[in-house]
């Protein structure tokens, strides 16, 4: 019996089946950090790295100038490619058992952690995070795949006796082939919020990458597909707005990850769910930290030091606005300036430098203008510029996108700067009368992504966390990220739709629910077995 049982469990243990597929043309070219030699950059459509001759974009490394990559400008074809290839792979991946399924991510997990450098190498060179921020952010992304390694007691149904004899149960399916769209500003760890869920649940994904950043996103391409990922279920496609496009109107495409800035996540709802799809869309920010008179100084200086300009303020989820209520301005900006003025501006782009600077350089030229553009326009409009990081120079990297740390004082709520999104290393300043007026400030935004207060006071601390409008709350926590098995939770302009990334709700995007009332009669009819097969 206990040999019979052994015999038929092998039998259904899945061996190894993954092909070992390589990219030679990505493989060792990307991890020659300094070298002006173009990586190559071609797409993933059904197994097969290719190199469509179409019109390509300029891929820079931010920290020297200098271009490193052509994108392809990928349009209605290959995107039609990616959702036939990916349809083609849905039955059978539909089929495999999830425990089959979560064990390709228990291997991506592994090569990942194998390949940690090298990523965290591509992501600081084509977007130019710190080696810090860079592991830091590829951490968040393993939390990812961990997640999706639990797919099996993710996905388990409910099962009750409704009435005598008969039983109700839900099961979770996937839905067919689903996209991600994603931003610069973190090239790893967003795609790892999509598509490890949505694959481990059974569908199939076709990821379109920020055209800044395309680099990284290959690289988990071919780990993806070392860890034995079936031809087909991952399909990547680079370009701008017209492989968006094509995206949203596809018929064979049912559901749409995005994030990115609010006006195009806005345009991607919109546009997907009229199409028909599932629309989860991530927007832009504006995120307010209130600071009371009793906060802890040291605690709060360094706290917001690291919200502001952390990934040289290119968060979603950056402080990028102190409301200083009282006297929490006099006792806090002195040492804030101090800890600004003190960050060090420099390349990312060599891993091997002993001595890492601790902010890198914005994305792109055109950013780095904008973002001094609006600190001028705010001294234009009345604000005092405290610390001011718009004339920084990088000896070794003349050409690069730099922004020094940048703090605005006496910001009022009508100047520019206090209204747009920034993304750049700029912290505004706006002195409260009280935590009142602190949290009407706050909840005027449109956008409602984080938010966060410094204080000692729980009862302030209370009232700021039933009243302030915003999906993420901080207490004495400037950048209140939601960890993996947590939805990603923005409000108003900040999100569009319904769930949200990561957590159940990633799980209950990326599937549809089925129930099933079942009664069995009794032996009384013909043998099943004759009745429903030939
Ligand atoms: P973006 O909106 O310019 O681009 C995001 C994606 O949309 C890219 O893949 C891009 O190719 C595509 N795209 C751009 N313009 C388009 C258009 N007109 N039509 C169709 N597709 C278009 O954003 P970005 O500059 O890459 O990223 C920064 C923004 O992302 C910031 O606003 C930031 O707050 C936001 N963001 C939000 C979150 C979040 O979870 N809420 C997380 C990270 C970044």
């Amino acid at each position: 019996m206990v040999a019979i049982a052994i015999a038929v469990f092998a039998l259904r243990t899945p061996r190894f089946t993954g092909v070992r597929y390589y990219c030679p043309a990505l493989s060792g070219s990307i991890m020659t950090t300094t070298s002006s030699s173009l990586s190559p950059c071609p797409n993933l459509i059904n197994g097969e790295w290719i190199d469509p001759k179409l019109a390509t974009s300029e891929v820079f490394n931010p920290s020297t100038g200098e271009v490193i990559a052509h994108a392809p400008v990928s349009g209605a074809a290959e995107v039609a490619s990616a959702v036939d290839a990916a349809s083609r792979a849905f039955p059978a991946w539909r089929d495999t058992p999830a425990v089959e399924r979560a064990r390709v991510f228990f291997r991506f997990r592994h090569l990942v952690e194998q390949h940690f450098d090298r990523l965290c190498h591509c992501v600081s060179r084509e977007h130019g995070k710190t080696l810090v921020e860079a592991r830091g952010s590829l951490f968040r992304g393993l939390e990812n795949i961990e997640y999706a390694c639990g797919i099996p007691s993710l996905l388990m149904g409910d099962t009750l006796e409704i009435a005598r004899g008969v039983d109700c149960e839900t099961i979770h399916q996937p839905l067919g082939v689903c996209a991600g769209i994603t931003p610069f500003n973190f090239p790893v760890m967003v795609p790892l919020w999509m598509f490890p869920v949505a694959i481990a649940c059974g569908n199939t994904f076709i990821l379109k990458p920020s055209e800044k950043v395309p680099l990284a996103a290959n690289m988990l391409g071919e780990l993806l597909m070392e860890a034995g990922l079936p031809t087909g279920v991952f399909n990547i496609v680079h370009g701008g707005r017209a492989s968006v496009d094509a995206i949203l109107t596809h018929p064979k495409v049912r559901a749409i990850s995005f994030v990115g800035s609010s006006p195009v996540a806005k345009y991607i709802y919109e546009t997907g769910t009229r199409h028909g799809k599932r629309v989860q869309a991530n927007g832009g920010a504006k995120n307010y930290i209130v600071v009371m008179p009793d906060a802890n100084v040291s605690k709060s200086v360094e706290a917001l030091s690291t919200a502001a300009f952390g990934c040289a303020g290119e968060r979603c989820m950056a402080g990028s606005t102190a409301l200083t209520v009282g006297a929490a301005a006099e006792r806090l900006l002195p040492d804030l300036i101090t800890a600004a003025r003190a960050i060090r501006v420099g390349r990312t782009d060599r891993p091997e430098q002993k001595n890492q600077p601790d902010m890198g350089p914005v994305i792109t030229a055109s950013h780095r203008d904008r973002v001094i553009e609006l600190v001028s326009q705010g001294e234009r409009e009345g604000a005092k510029i405290v610390c001011d990081g718009r004339g920084a120079r990088v000896s070794d990297g003349p050409k690069g996108f730099y922004v020094g740390a940048t703090i605005v004082d006496e910001v009022a709520q009508s100047m520019t700067i206090a209204r747009e999104e920034v993304f750049g290393p700029v912290l505004n300043v706006m002195r409260m009368d009280d935590l009142d007026s602190a949290i009407e400030l706050a909840n005027a935004s449109n956008y409602g992504n984080g938010a966060a207060i410094f204080t000692n006071s729980g009862s302030a601390a209370r009232e700021f966390k039933q009243r302030i409008k915003a999906g993420m709350v901080g207490i004495n926590v400037g950048v209140p990220a939601t960890m993996a098995m947590f939805p990603f939770t923005g409000w108003d302009d900040s999100f569009y739709g319904d769930l949200h990334i990561q957590g159940r709700e990633g799980v209950q995007f990326f599937t549809q629910q089925k129930v099933i009332s079942t009664r069995w009669l009794g032996d009384t009819g013909p043998a099943a077995a004759d009745v429903w097969r030939k």
